[in-house]
């Protein structure tokens, strides 16, 4: 980094007030951030800083002083406020140099009378770096990602500062973007060199807010294997696993970022990260973003986290295990001895609800301990954190208990797992409950959070205090009572500390003077300020005891830490052992609210799901509909060919396949009767013509593009499923495109599929393709009407009933009337004579002709029978029979 002048600097340091001089000082060294400059109890802003902030906070754009003429922009927010500022800047894309006062102002003062504050910063905030609660998603992750490209791989690492969690990969530009929607980082370091790069434009474009483009260098993979050995403390990186050169250079790329911004000039505690661990590609399956976007795994298509996935599944009671159940389901698993051992715990849960019950009930009171230690080791840490290590620690001995009651089978390895890692804390959060204080101040820094008995010499401190505190009120009624002034107060400020006020009537009253022990110090606007001899002692004596108090409640405080800090592995293995047990009781718990099964999970590439249903769908329709469940059986035949008319279910169908097959992966059961799964390695979806204006291209292309990638990636062990692709072009056209996709999936991919199409031509190619199969949503027609039942049964759709669907959806009748003449004739097949026939006729004139005598519909024989109904005349008994009678017609 330069220390030119930075632009916000027009004059030479020379020319500005010290403060300036330093300001401009430090602003150069940060390039590209703003800097929140502590003056007192403000953070101040200045220049274009100040007009950038003011106008993304909304906030008041003042002035401070000239410079060169002109006014100095600035803005300020106060220090004990500021993380809510901070987060709306963070989100808004800005990275902001947090700036603090590096000594007491009175040691400047000492220096003498010109002498500035020392000031440094401390530490750099970017959106992918936060740690505070305030700032982050309780229930997700936060990543920092780095992107490096070494001898033509690419590498990937990714941590999150908040939990010190550190993961490596490779990647490849085909499986990029699928890598950073499973990753969803917060922030993506990148060497510019890759930015420049035009396959990969289009990628980066959907992540620009994200991207923090770094010098090429940053990423040289020798540098960094040194910087993460020594960061680790070992001679090699082999003892963590094998990883790529691109992979370590990513890594290393981030541990050098992390240092920057955390310990910016060495202000800060070095980060703590877990060892890194590599992930596999073949162990996740593949999931890539338009997938997930259609799916609506972690948002819905709006954008939000209800009516999602994750949202109907989540029961999870804490930060750790909402952010492991996020993360599981980003990334479903591809062995099956894992995700066994996932759904072995689940079913221990789901057999044992007291126990599932008492533990949820436990880990309801567990605050998130695992960003609690985070902040703590980086230094940032305050009583309220070493509060929630008390309580969520304080729970691992009781959970124990619940896991391990009498007479309870063995545990599954997973929970067994959880057990061992829930360690013994006794002593620390005995020391924990002794030491701190009921109530907690947020910051340590004013004391008072530990509590009496605790330390005695705070004790004697604080007695000290107080007892002189009780000396001053004393002597103030002393001194009223000597003085005849009842309304003579001994108060306490900041600036001048201890004084004794009388209103000036007063003093008047008394001849102008109090006498001679008492000491004028100041005359204020209708009252004078006073010291004595007496008083100044007393507060000298409070002001000392209540410094050497201070002083010991922060040592008291580091002490606390430092305990902490040395125990932080067996801590962050308590917090991961929560979350276990919380995501497993969380499946549990869903399992039996919804009535879900176990899946079978097998080698192989059988799909065989009875009565499976729509999570999402289903739990919206809950209370007024109840949801039809569908088979979805593909052994022998791979693809199914779903026709049906719009509004029939075909896309619910289709989706609830794949969602049935991710929650089976991730370790959950799933809402079918039965489901035996062959491990899926990638999922695809894609819908036909889905909007995408946001990305400015048009439809067709998105949906083409989205397909292409299909028929180039699927395997065998893929599972695609593809909803009216071809929709977004002409008939032919999309005809033709759907019916040579479909024979590519069957012939090239051999993958496993379902296709939903309103092109019922397509059905022909059933003879054709052995491996294909046609199938239908089941519609019932009844005068005139179409009836959705939601049904999937063998077959072929005979017709669209767009035209229908268009009636119910209130076209106006001369319309749909027009529409289903123009539909006879192109069944036809005579295209030309009669649609020419049919266009010169001009539909203007029919419209207003038709429009009026719209036949009226038949009435059914329900209807006749009521009309000739003389209730008068029924008797009782003859009524009930009509009852009967009216019943039993409507159900035929
Ligand atoms: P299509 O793709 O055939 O046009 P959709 O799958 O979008 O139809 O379904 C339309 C609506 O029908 C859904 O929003 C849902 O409310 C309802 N629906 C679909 N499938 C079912 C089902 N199996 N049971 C009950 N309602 C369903
Ligand atoms: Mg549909």
């Amino acid at each position: 980094m330069t220390a030119e002048p930075s632009r916000d600097s027009p004059l030479p340091h020379a020319a500005a007030s010290p403060v300036m001089a330093q300001y401009h000082e430090i602003k150069a060294a940060h390039p590209g951030c703003l800097l929140f400059f502590r003056m007192g109890d403000f953070f101040e802003l200045f220049f274009e800083d100040a007009q950038a902030a003011a106008s993304a906070l909304d906030i008041a754009l003042t002035k401070r002083g000239r410079h060169d003429g002109a006014d100095i922009p600035m803005c300020g927010v106060p220090v004990h406020t500021a993380d809510s500022y901070l987060a709306r800047l963070i989100r808004a894309g800005f990275k902001v140099a947090i700036c603090e006062q590096i000594e007491d102002p009175a040691e400047a003062r000492r220096r003498g009378g010109k002498a500035v504050v020392k000031r440094a910063v401390v530490r750099v905030v970017t959106a992918g770096t936060l740690t505070e609660d305030g700032l982050l998603d309780a229930r997700r992750n936060n990543y920092l990602a780095g992107i490096a490209e070494v001898g033509g791989e690419l590498g990937l690492a990714w941590l999150d500062l908040s939990t010190g969690a550190f993961s490596l990969a490779p990647s490849a530009e085909a499986s990029l973007a699928a890598d950073l929607a499973r990753i969803m980082p917060g922030e993506i370091l990148l060497p510019e060199r890759l930015l420049a790069r035009s396959s990969l434009n289009e990628l980066f474009g959907d992540w620009k807010g994200a991207l923090t483009p770094l010098a090429n260098p940053r990423f040289d993979s020798e540098a960094a294997r040194r910087r993460l050995e020594g960061f680790y403390g070992v001679k090699a990186l082999d003892g963590f696993g094998h990883f790529g050169r691109a992979e370590i250079a990513a890594a290393g790329a981030l541990v050098d970022y992390v240092a920057l911004t955390q310990q910016a000039g060495g202000h800060g505690r070095a980060p703590h990260l877990a060892p890194p661990v590599r992930v596999a590609p073949e162990a996740v399956m593949q999931i890539d973003a338009a997938t997930r976007r259609n799916l609506e795994l972690a948002t819905t298509l709006s954008g939000e986290r209800r009516g999602s996935l994750i949202a109907t599944i989540d029961r999870t009671l804490t930060g750790p295990g909402a952010r492991l159940l996020a993360e599981q389901l980003a990334a479903p698993l591809t062995a099956p001895d894992a995700i066994g051992a996932r759904l072995d715990a689940v079913q221990f849960f789901l057999d044992r609800a007291d126990q599932r019950a008492a533990l949820r009930q436990r880990l309801r009171r567990c605050p998130d301990i695992e960003r609690a230690l985070t902040r703590l080791s980086l230094g940032r840490g305050g009583p309220r954190d070493l509060a929630a290590l008390r309580d969520g620690l304080g729970q691992t001995a009781l959970i124990r208990g619940i896991l391990l009651a009498p007479g309870l089978v063995p545990l599954p390895a997973l929970l067994a797992r959880a057990e061992a890692g829930l360690g013994d804390h006794g002593a620390l959060v005995d020391r924990l409950q002794r030491a701190l204080a009921a109530e907690l101040p947020l910051v340590a820094r004013d004391g008072g959070f530990i509590a009496t008995h605790y330390a005695p010499e705070l004790d004697q401190l604080r007695e000290l205090r107080d007892e002189s505190r009780r000396t001053i009120a004393a002597l103030q009624a002393r001194y009223a009572e000597a003085t005849g002034v009842a309304s003579l107060r001994i108060r306490h400020n900041n600036v001048i500390g201890y004084y004794i006020e009388v209103s000036a009537a007063n003093v008047e009253r008394l001849g102008g003077t109090l006498g001679p022990a008492f000491i004028h110090r100041q005359t204020m606007a209708g009252a004078l300020r006073y010291t004595t001899v007496e008083l100044g002692e007393l507060a000298s004596k409070i002001a000392s005891a209540a410094d050497r108090a201070l002083a010991l409640e922060l040592r008291l405080f580091d002490d606390l830490t430092g305990e902490i800090i040395a125990g932080r592995p067996e801590i962050a293995a308590a917090a991961t052992a929560l979350a276990t047990l919380d995501v497993a009781a969380s499946h549990a718990e869903c399992a039996a609210e919804s009535g879900w099964t176990r899946p079978e999970v097998a080698p192989g590439t059988t799909l065989e799901i009875t009565g499976g249903r729509h999570p999402t769908v289903e739990a919206a329709l809950a209370g007024s509909a109840s949801f039809i469940a569908n088979d979805c059986v593909l052994g022998e035949d791979r693809i199914w060919l779903v026709t049906g008319p719009n509004m029939a279910g075909k896309s619910t169908f289709l989706r609830q396949n794949a969602l049935i097959l991710i929650l089976a992966q991730i370790g959950s059961f799933v809402p079918a009767r039965r489901a035996r799964i062959g491990i899926v390695d990638r999922l695809y979806s894609r819908v036909g013509a889905a909007d995408d204006l946001a990305r400015g291209r048009s439809t067709f292309m998105v949906e083409m593009v989205e397909t292409a990638a299909i028929l180039n990636q699927a395997g065998p062990n893929s599972f695609v499923i593809l909803d009216e692709i071809g929709r977004g072009t002409a008939t032919y056209d999309g005809l033709s495109i759907a019916w040579a996709a479909l024979e590519h999936l069957h012939d090239v991919n051999r993958c496993r599929a379902l296709f939903a199409t309103h092109y019922h031509e397509l059905t022909a190619l059933a003879a054709k393709l052995p491996a294909l199969a046609c199938h239908t949503m089941r519609v019932k027609e009844w005068q005139g009407d179409v009836v959705f039942l939601h049904e999937v049964a063998p077959g072929t759709a005979d017709r669209s009933y767009g035209i229908h669907v268009a009636r119910l959806a209130g076209l106006p009748k001369a319309v749909t009337g027009r529409a289903e003449e123009v539909l006879a004739i192109l069944e036809k097949g005579d295209e030309s004579g009669a649609l020419a026939r049919l266009a010169d006729d001009l539909p203007l004139f029919r419209a207003s002709r038709r429009a009026a005598p719209e036949p009226a519909p038949r009435a059914s024989p329900l209807e006749d029978l009521l009309r000739e109904v003389q209730p008068d005349e029924l008797s009782p008994r003859e009524a009930l029979e009509l009852l009967y009678r009216l019943k039993a017609m409507r159900e035929e």
